[in-house]
C-alpha cells in the first residue's frame, strides 16, 4: 500500500476517490459510480422486491491496511456504525507484516429432502446411497448449466430423525452441491425439486420440503493471524498484558452466553459490511455464522485467541453462504464495482476477504475492551453523527464534531449548546 493512503481518513471523499482510480482499486467506470452517488436504475429496483417505493441509501465506506494471502486488499464495507470501518483498519495494520492467512477445505452447498412416512427408513436411506450414479444423472439434467462450469451433486448422505410429539419418522437425504461462483440459493433449489420425484418413487412416503440449507459446514472457512506483543501494548498496559486478557476474554466468551453474543455481534459488524457491499444476502451468513458458533452445545465465541510465544495468535471459522456471481450480485453495479476493488473472481476469494475482516473487527474490539474499553473510540467517531442529529449542515458538521470531542459530556444536549453557540 503506498502513502497515498496515510491519513486516508483525513482526505476529502474526492481525494479518496481520485487515490482509488490511481491505484487502479477503481476503474474510470467504477470511479463515476461512486463519485456521481449514482442510485440504482429504478427498473432493476422494482424488479428487484415488491411493492418497491424509493432506495435506502446507506454509507459505502473503505478498510484499509489488509494483508491477505500475501495480497493487499482494499475493503468496501457498507454500515453505518461511526467506529466500525476505523476499528477495522486499525486492526488489520497490526496484523501486518504477516497479515491473514486463509484455509477452505472443502467448498460444497447442502441441500435437504425431507421425507415423512417412508415405511422402512434405515432400508431406504441405503437404497439412495447405492443409487448415487443414477441421482447425479437426474440432478445433472434438472441444471445442466452448472454441470457446464464445472459444478454440480457431488454427494449424497442421509439422516433419519424421530419425532417426539407425533411418532413420525423423517428421512432427510442431503445433496452436497458444487455451485461454483454462486451463493447457490436457486441452483440447489432447482436441482432438488428435480431429484425428488425420483427419490420418492424409489423409496416411497411423501416429501415434506426441499429446499437449501443456509448451514453450509461444507464450506468452512477460516482466517488466522498473529500479532506481537510490541504492536500491542500501550502507556499504561504492556502488550503481553493486553493479549492475556484478550485470550482471556475469548475463554469468558466461551462460558457467558451474555457476553458470547455481543463479542460476535462484533465480528458480524466486519462480516455484515462486506456481505451488503457485494449484494450478498447478510442473513444466510448470519443464520449459518450463529449456528456454528453453537456448534459445541452451547453459543461461544466464533473466534478462538491464545498466547504463544511472543504474539496473540488468533483464529475465525465461519460457514460461508456467499457468491461472487448471480442473485442481487450480477444486478446491483455498485456490488460489481465492490468485487472489482477487491480483484475477485471466485466467491472463496471473496469469503476469505470475509472472514479476515470478521477476524480484525474481533481483533479491535477486544483490544479496546481489554484496555481502554471500547467508549472512548466509539464516542469519537460518534460525535459527527451527534452534530448532524441536532442539525448541523455543511461546514458546521466539522466545527461542532470537533468541540464536542473536547467536552466532558457528549450528548445531544451539549451539541445543541455548542452549535447554538456557532450560530450566534
Ligand atoms: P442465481 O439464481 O442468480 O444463479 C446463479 C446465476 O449465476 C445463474 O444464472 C448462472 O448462470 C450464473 N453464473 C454465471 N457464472 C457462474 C459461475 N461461474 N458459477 C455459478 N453460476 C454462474 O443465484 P443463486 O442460485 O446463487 O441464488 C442466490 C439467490 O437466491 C440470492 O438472491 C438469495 O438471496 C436467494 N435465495 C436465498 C435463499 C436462502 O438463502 N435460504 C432461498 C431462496 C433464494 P447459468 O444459469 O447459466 O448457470
Amino acid at each position: 500500500m503506498t502513502n497515498l493512503f496515510n491519513k486516508f481518513y483525513k482526505k476529502t471523499r474526492d481525494e479518496r476517490l481520485s487515490i482509488l482510480l490511481s491505484e487502479h482499486y477503481l476503474d474510470d467506470e467504477d470511479y463515476c459510480l461512486f463519485k456521481t452517488n449514482s442510485p440504482l436504475d429504478n427498473d432493476v429496483a422494482n424488479s428487484l422486491i415488491e411493492n418497491q417505493l424509493t432506495q435506502f441509501p446507506l454509507p459505502l465506506g473503505v478498510a484499509l491496511n489488509f494483508l491477505i494471502d500475501g495480497e493487499e486488499k482494499i475493503i468496501p464495507m457498507v454500515v453505518e456504525e461511526p467506529s466500525v470501518i476505523a476499528a477495522c483498519s486499525n486492526a488489520a495494520k497490526l496484523a501486518r507484516p504477516n497479515g491473514f492467512k486463509t484455509s477452505i477445505e472443502t467448498y460444497l452447498k447442502r441441500g435437504q429432502i425431507i421425507l415423512t412416512g417412508v415405511t422402512n427408513p434405515n432400508d431406504a436411506e441405503k437404497l439412495i446411497l447405492s443409487q448415487f450414479d443414477k441421482i447425479k444423472e437426474v440432478a445433472d439434467k434438472a441444471h445442466p448449466s452448472i454441470i457446464k462450469r464445472g459444478g454440480g451433486l457431488k454427494e449424497i448422505t442421509c439422516d433419519i430423525f424421530e419425532s417426539e410429539n407425533d411418532n413420525d419418522t423423517f428421512l432427510t437425504v442431503y445433496l452436497l452441491i458444487d455451485v461454483q461462483k454462486a451463493m447457490g440459493a436457486n441452483i440447489i433449489n432447482t436441482i432438488l425439486e428435480g431429484v425428488t420425484p425420483f427419490i420418492v418413487d424409489l423409496v416411497g412416503g411423501e416429501a415434506l420440503m426441499s429446499i437449501l440449507s443456509n448451514y453450509n459446514t461444507e464450506s468452512l472457512v477460516t482466517s488466522t493471524c498473529s500479532i506481537p506483543f510490541n504492536k500491542l501494548g500501550n502507556q499504561t498496559t504492556s502488550g503481553k498484558d493486553i493479549a492475556q486478557r484478550i485470550e482471556k476474554a475469548t475463554q469468558y466468551a466461551n462460558l457467558d452466553t451474555y457476553r458470547a453474543v455481543t463479542h460476535n455481534k462484533g465480528i458480524m459488524n466486519g462480516v455484515d459490511s462486506v456481505v451488503i457491499a457485494t449484494g450478498n444476502d447478510p442473513r444466510a451468513v448470519s443464520a449459518a455464522a450463529h449456528a456454528y458458533a453453537s456448534k459445541n452445545g452451547a453459543y461461544q465465541s466464533m473466534t478462538e485467541w491464545h498466547v504463544q510465544d511472543e504474539y496473540l495468535v488468533g483464529k475465525l471459522t465461519l460457514p460461508m453462504s456467499i457468491g461472487s456471481v448471480g442473485g442481487a450480485i450480477s444486478v446491483l453495479p455498485m456490488a460489481q464495482a465492490n468485487l472489482n476493488m477487491m480483484s475477485i473472481s471466485t466467491s472463496e476469494e471473496l469469503a476469505r476477504i470475509i472472514v479476515s475482516v470478521g477476524l480484525a473487527q474481533n481483533l479491535a474490539a477486544l483490544k479496546a475492551l481489554v484496555s481502554d474499553g471500547i467508549q472512548k473510540g466509539h464516542m469519537t467517531l460518534h460525535a459527527s453523527s451527534l452534530a448532524i442529529q441536532v442539525g448541523a449542515t455543511g461546514d458546521e458538521i466539522e466545527l461542532v464534531t470537533e468541540k464536542l470531542r473536547q467536552s466532558p459530556h457528549m450528548n445531544t444536549q451539549t451539541a445543541t449548546d455548542i452549535l447554538n453557540q456557532l450560530r450566534q
